[in-house]
């Protein structure tokens, strides 16, 4: 399984605020390896993940997933993608207020057909993995910025997705936490397979990739 972006163009907003976010763009990203997405901030980043998932259609190009070209699948096979095949980390977490972190894995879990009595254990140790052994038992409305991210970390790892998209995993924790994340991310995409992709500022996490992808690079004199 890879993913590959070939002459990729997205357009966003409407009126004065219309932009390019990607013009034409080419990217290759391997199989079982975590590449590091860099670029400027503004640099199409967070939109070439929205692309890679499913969560946006290009105006034009193609988004080859294992040779399935997302960008043509129905809304219903995109809906089916997402909920089977991808994982998703982005800044927002992406979690119900109403449930505690463990609570947050259970229910992901148990929509994806597997039975959370079974889960629990795993669910447990992969919350402490991410530094949140103290967390389980609150709601994600108690926790910080960083912290439901966290748990957004955690419930994707445990839904072992083929392909992992992460947004700035680094941006809201410390230093030692910072390197933690990034090799926790780096030995789940060798112990499942997965292509995993971290849009990313921070050193410690290119560190830990297998390969770079520079935006800079695919978009020479910038997306627009
Ligand atoms: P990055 O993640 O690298 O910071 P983004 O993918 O968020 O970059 O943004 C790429 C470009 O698209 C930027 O110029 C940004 O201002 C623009 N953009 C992002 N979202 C919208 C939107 N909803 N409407 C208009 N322009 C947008
Ligand atoms: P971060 O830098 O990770 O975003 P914050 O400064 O937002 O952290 O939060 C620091 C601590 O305060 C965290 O451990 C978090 O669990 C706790 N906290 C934040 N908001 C709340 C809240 N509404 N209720 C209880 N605890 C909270």
């Amino acid at each position: 399984m890879s993913l590959e972006l070939r002459n990729v163009t997205v357009t966003l907003g409407r009126g004065d605020s219309r932009t390019t976010a990607l013009r034409d763009l080419s990217a290759a990203f391997a199989p079982a390896a975590l590449t590091a997405l860099v670029g400027p901030s503004g640099s199409g980043k967070s939109t070439l993940l929205a692309v890679a998932g499913a969560l946006l259609r290009p105006d034009s190009g193609q988004v080859l997933l294992g040779g399935t070209d997302l960008a043509r699948l129905t809304p219903a096979g995109q809906a089916r993608l997402r909920r089977e095949r991808v994982g998703y980390v982005f800044q927002s977490g992406n979690l119900l207020s109403g449930l505690t972190a463990l609570e947050q894995l259970l229910a992901a879990a148990s929509v994806t057909g597997r039975a959370p009595r079974a889960v629990r254990a795993r669910a447990t140790e992969l919350l402490a993995e991410v530094g949140l052994a103290h967390r389980l038992r609150h709601r994600a409305d108690q926790l910080s910025g960083g912290e439901r991210q966290r748990i957004a970390l955690a419930r994707a790892l445990l839904l072992e997705p083929e392909l992992l998209l992460v947004d700035e995993p680094t941006a809201a924790v410390d230093r030692e936490r910072a390197a933690a994340l990034a090799a926790l991310i780096a030995e789940a995409t060798a112990r499942h397979g997965c292509v995993t992709v971290v849009a990313t500022h921070d050193p410690v996490v290119r560190t830990a990739a297998d390969h770079t992808v520079d935006m800079a690079a695919l978009h020479p004199t910038g997306p627009a």
